[in-house]
């Protein structure tokens, strides 16, 4: 089985085609989103029919997806994103908002976890950039694999002993004995270095974790993130 995994979409509907076409030339047999659907872009709502209508897609809530779809404060975050959550939530009605905030925290399918930050302390939104965060994470995690988001670097986390980092991945074989904690980088805004847009995808056959990057018109890069 091939399995698409789409990390932070942030209501970017252009980006998200791209991935879509590419993912339909693949042959993927299902997809899974890692969360944040909202947030920064313009196209919130037809993001969210595209992963909730659309694709029927398994997802998990992710901050901005929280904050856009309650009525809580948004001071942990800088004004411009604050501001496109307010401007997002004008722009969903009570059925986008209940999907967005019915989301679970944690995915467990097949034999795989799906976070959107950490497993440690999931609606902490911590950051995982290096292997002590990740080593939280996984100490944590029940399954051999598990995909998460937030940080939109593509950096995988590989236990075998100490937790080592692979910076640059493009493929990832799936090895008995080890454990793996792996970014699947950012659909609608990547912080890599690299503005291409990317998604992973998993041949549970061939036991293979695949990254994928693909050009898109991305515009000028984005000035706020949180
Ligand atoms: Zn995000």
């Amino acid at each position: 089985m091939k399995i698409a995994i789409l990390g932070d979409i942030h209501a970017n509907a252009e980006a998200l085609y791209v991935v879509l076409a590419d993912a339909k030339r693949e042959q993927v047999d299902q997809y899974l989103c890692v969360g944040d659907i909202v947030g920064y872009g313009s196209d919130p709502k037809e993001c969210i029919q595209i992963i909730r209508d659309g694709l029927k897609c398994p997802c998990v809530l992710g901050n901005h997806d929280l904050l856009a779809s309650a009525d809580l404060s948004t001071w942990s975050f800088n004004p411009k994103s604050a501001e496109m959550i307010h401007w997002t939530r004008e722009q969903l009605d009570t059925d986008d908002k209940n999907y967005l905030s019915s989301l679970p925290l944690v995915l467990r399918m097949h034999d795989f976890t799906v976070v959107h930050a950490t497993l440690d302390v999931p609606r902490s939104w911590g950051y995982v950039f290096d292997r002590l965060a990740a080593a939280s994470s996984m100490s944590y995690q029940e399954t051999q694999v598990c995909f998460f988001g937030h940080t939109h670097v593509p950096l995988a986390f590989i236990k075998d002993g100490p937790v080592r980092t692979e910076h640059g991945w493009t493929s990832l074989d799936i090895k008995e004995g080890c454990r793996y904690f792996i970014n699947v980088g950012s659909v609608g805004q990547p912080r890599d270095g690299n503005p291409k847009t990317g998604y992973v995808i998993y041949d549970t056959d061939a036991q293979q974790v695949r990254i994928k990057r693909l050009d898109y018109n991305a515009g000028p890069p984005p000035k706020c993130r949180v």
